[in-house]
């Protein structure tokens, strides 16, 4: 390809809402052109590198047995309303009508469309196991678009659903789904953790994610992982054993009472004003779970984590009431208590979850709805509750110990560009999707579904692989593989020289740009780097004495080379990869 010729625009700016490294290099260097909020059109240099993503995929999907198919991106509402989501899913699912009149929605993932076409083909388990996957565009009204790539609402994915007899098919597909994934994002260049994770929305009973660890602001997820084992889960799974002694409060408080604890609004307030640890502290938070108040109950030097409370619940929406919300529930309960007061006395009829940490308080601390007042040298028997469930809905902090094997945990971030969920009969027992044994007696299906990012990758990528100047894509996933640049494009020897090597290149398979834009070296130098064409050969001067100069991306690393010595190593390095 000819720069000249190309459609690319690369910018002096970054796009003025790019927060994350990956929306700012791919925004500047003409990657993608944004529509509306998470909507973007993909320039040609960007569908280059999301079509070798797909090529990878498609290749490892296949190798581990998979058969790829299309299904509709638009769904009709019944068959939303036969697996219960339709009802259940947020306002992520993107709903419309059609002239009909019939409701409709844009496909954000496809359990319930791929249990429908299983179901009219897969009647026998002579037909079984099955792994079906697609490419596509998926479509979510996410809350909070943002960091490019990273969380768009339209996205393109790579989703697989597995039908398999019985639970030892199911975990055998897993097995070969997390096979699949590690070669795929290692092609990609990509280093991965495979982390435990929560199984959200989707449901089922066992989940992990594939996270692209970073240091970057990119990194939505926080990952707990063990040096000394292979633990590592995502914080909305990880579970830790404590370090902190217990301590009973009986050396504090010498009885039972409710004194007054003035203007003590927050834990750190009123374990100062009575100069005692947090840990003798009973901390009550308010949430709003699926629009319900829920009570969560925990030690207070510690935080509840939202997705457990939620699963705790039983919920699918979680979020922390509003002091408005909070006053409500107070008026309902005959109080009127602010926030740093609540408690959990006389709470009827709502639902209260303590976490594990709570089992073990004695003579505690603890709000009791009176503004300005707490009980000290609390139990729960003096709390006056019947209705409490207990959970662990903990947030594991760094240097808590492994639940394996004791040694401290370690905390890092993580973009998940994969995961890979156990789905059980979630979905075929309510779509009465069922194959028939050995004799004749009907089965709902045991389900699996593996879904991965393919923009998302993309992104991640970039984050993985930049430096201040640009992207420096991994040779498997660039656009092009190599540029070439004549320095001065009136110069007939660096012309030619150019011209020949690219010609050689591209016969040869090795993708190449030439550069051939009447524009100064410098400006061609930064574009080249912006872009994060691995390679680039810049024909000047030194070509009088023989020599081109062969640079790498990734490294920095330049060499002097004869033009046909450059196209040689670039052709066998390009032969590797592929
Ligand atoms: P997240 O927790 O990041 O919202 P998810 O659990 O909703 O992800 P899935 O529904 O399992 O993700 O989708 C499979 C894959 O699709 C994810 O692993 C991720 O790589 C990608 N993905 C999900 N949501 C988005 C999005 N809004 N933009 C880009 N890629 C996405
Ligand atoms: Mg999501």
């Amino acid at each position: 390809m000819k720069m000249s010729k190309m459609f690319i625009q690369t910018l002096r700016e970054y796009p003025s809402d790019a927060e994350v490294v990956s929306h700012k290099m791919l925004g500047r260097a003409g990657f993608i052109k944004k529509l509306a909020p998470g909507i973007y059109t993909f320039t040609p240099l960007m569908w280059r590198v999301l079509k070798k993503i797909e090529n990878i995929v498609r290749e490892e999907m296949d190798n581990a047995g998979a058969q790829e198919l299309l299904m509709p991106f638009v769904q009709p509402k019944e068959l939303w309303e036969e697996s219960g989501r339709w009802e259940v899913y947020g306002r992520e699912l993107m709903r419309l009508k059609d002239r009909h009149d019939r409701d409709m929605c844009l496909g954000p993932t496809h359990e319930e469309i791929i249990t429908s076409v299983a179901r009219d083909v897969l009647k026998s388990y002579k037909q079984l196991p099955v792994n079906l996957y697609q490419i596509q565009s998926k479509f979510r009204d996410e809350i909070r678009p943002r960091y490019g790539l990273l969380r768009g609402r339209e996205f393109i994915m790579k989703d697989a659903y597995s039908f398999d007899i019985d639970e030892e098919g199911l975990d055998k597909e897993y097995q070969n789904m997390a096979k699949a994934y590690k070669k795929i994002f290692d092609r990609c260049g990509l280093d991965t953790k495979m982390v435990q994770s929560d199984s959200g929305a989707i449901g089922g009973s066992v989940s992990h994610e594939f996270m692209v660890i970073t240091d970057t602001d990119a990194g939505e997820n926080d990952v707990f992982y063990c040096n000394s084992c292979d633990y590592s889960a995502n914080s909305n799974h990880a579970v830790s054993n404590l370090t902190e002694a217990i301590i009973d409060g009986k050396d504090y408080f010498k009885e039972t009472k409710i004194i007054d604890t003035p203007n003590t609004h927050s834990i750190e307030e009123l374990s100062r004003f009575l100069n005692i640890p947090e840990t003798l502290i009973l901390k009550t938070l308010v949430y709003i779970v699926d629009k319900k108040p829920v009570l969560a109950l925990i030690r207070a030097d510690k935080a509840v984590e939202e997705t457990k409370l939620m699963n705790a619940a039983g919920g699918i929406d979680i979020r922390i009431a509003s002091s408005a919300e909070i006053a409500e529930l107070m008026a309902e309960k005959g109080f009127d208590a602010v926030p740093g007061f609540i408690g959990p006395k006389g709470m009827k009829d709502v639902k209260i979850i303590a976490d594990e940490t709570v089992r073990d308080m004695k003579n505690f601390v603890v709000g009791i709805n009176q503004t300005d007042k707490h009980m000290v040298g609390a139990n729960l028997s003096d709390l006056e509750i019947d209705n409490i469930d207990y959970a662990d809905i903990r947030l594991v902090q760094q240097g808590e110990l492994c639940p394996q094997c004791g040694k401290p945990l370690f905390v890092t971030k993580g973009i998940e560009v994969g995961n890979i969920f156990k789905l059980g009969t979630k979905y075929s027992k309510p779509m009465n999707a069922v194959y028939t044994d050995v004799n004749g007696k009907t089965h709902p299906y045991i389900m699996g579904c593996y879904g991965i990012g393919i923009s998302r990758t993309a992104a991640a990528a970039v984050e993985a692989h930049y430096d201040e100047h640009g992207i420096k894509w991994p040779i498997a996933i660039a656009p092009y593989h190599v540029v070439i640049v004549p320095v001065n494009i009136n110069d007939e020897l660096q012309m030619k020289t150019a011209e020949k090597m690219y010609e050689d290149l591209k016969s040869a398979g090795v993708e190449v740009v030439l550069d051939d834009r009447d524009e100064r070296a410098g400006v061609k130098f930064k574009d080249a780097d912006l872009i994060g064409f691995p390679f680039r050969v810049t024909v000047g001067k030194t070509i009088s004495e023989g020599f081109v100069e062969y640079k790498i991306r990734e490294t920095g690393e330049q060499k002097k080379y004869t033009p046909d010595e450059a196209t040689q190593k670039l052709i066998n390095i390009i032969k590797a990869v592929k």
